[in-house]
């Protein structure tokens, strides 16, 4: 069993990450697997220094210890673009210069239908990639990826609360939501969150994707990936989300739930996991 904790320094870690993290921490543990941190910092202008410090920092104090080194993203841009460029050798991308207000812009004219309409209009679809601009971004011609599949659709095991047993891709709501994805932009290169997840839970030999309940939907979008790139298919663990006073799901914008706040305080690991409800 190896499992990971793949948090993205753009702020610090706060009650949901520890939960997260105590949770992977504990499964591994408990089968005698692995537990390995993935530092997910693609996105170069949310991410700083000091916060994928205070991660670290943050995790030793809560009493977690990890197997190997810890892998980031940023330092691999090499083994996403290798990815990218086998789905643009399938044929299954093209460039897209649309800017999110031209895709509001689209998607509201009444035509489109915006509530049961494609995320994406198909304003670039079908563009040859040899137009490709400087500033365009690579999206996926979700309808040809999934053509691409056989009669048995890829699936997976989920083994969390909410959803556990069996699941399997259903092409017609891929094709709803999240339609044509983004897999590249210029800012990002190909290191796109979803093309990256799927590339390096294989690259770390992960079994058991343990992760928030919020990433269950676009557990469908990264089955379809990795069997269009012949990756590995762990199983899936999506644990329920911690909440704020108002229900709301904690945001690393909301310092005030920041595990080194309560640290700051006084609080103890110990009252960090009766907080979470891991006891
Ligand atoms: N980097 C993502 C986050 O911080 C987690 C992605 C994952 O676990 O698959 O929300």
């Amino acid at each position: 069993m190896r499992t990971r904790f793949a948090p993205s320094p753009t702020g610090y870690l706060h009650l949901g990450h520890a939960y997260s993290a105590m949770l992977a921490h504990g499964r591994a543990r408990a089968a005698g697997g692995a537990f390995l941190i993935r530092i997910e910092d693609t996105d170069r202008a949310r991410c700083r220094p000091q916060f994928e410090a205070a991660i670290f920092e943050d995790l030793a104090w809560l009493g977690l210890d990890w197997d190997e080194v810890p892998l980031r993203q940023s330092d691999h841009p090499d083994r996403y673009r290798g990815a990218l460029d086998r789905l643009i050798a399938m044929d299954l991308c093209y460039p897209c210069r649309c800017t999110r207000a031209d895709i509001r812009a689209a998607l509201a004219a009444p035509q489109e239908g915006v509530a049961s309409g494609p995320a994406y209009p198909d304003t670039c679809r079908g563009r040859p990639m040899a137009t490709q601009g400087p500033d365009d971004a690579i999206r996926l011609d979700m309808a040809r990826a999934l053509a691409r599949l056989g009669p048995a659709r890829p699936g997976f095991t989920e083994t969390g609360p909410d959803h556990a047993g069996r699941h399997r891709i259903d092409p017609d709501r891929l094709i709803a939501d999240p339609g044509d994805i983004v897999l590249a932009r210029k800012d990002i290169g190909a290191g796109s969150y979803h093309l990256a997840v799927v590339v390096d839970d294989a690259e770390q030999r992960i079994t058991e994707v343990v992760r928030g309940a919020d990433l269950f939907a676009a557990t469908f979008l990264h089955r379809l990936l990795q069997d269009l790139l012949g990756l590995p298919a762990p199983g899936y663990h999506h644990h329920r989300l911690i909440r704020d006073a108002a229900g709301k799901r904690l945001a690393k914008r909301d310092d005030a739930r920041a595990i080194r706040r309560y640290r700051a305080e006084g609080a103890t690991p110990a009252d960090i996991r009766r907080m979470i409800g891991l006891t």
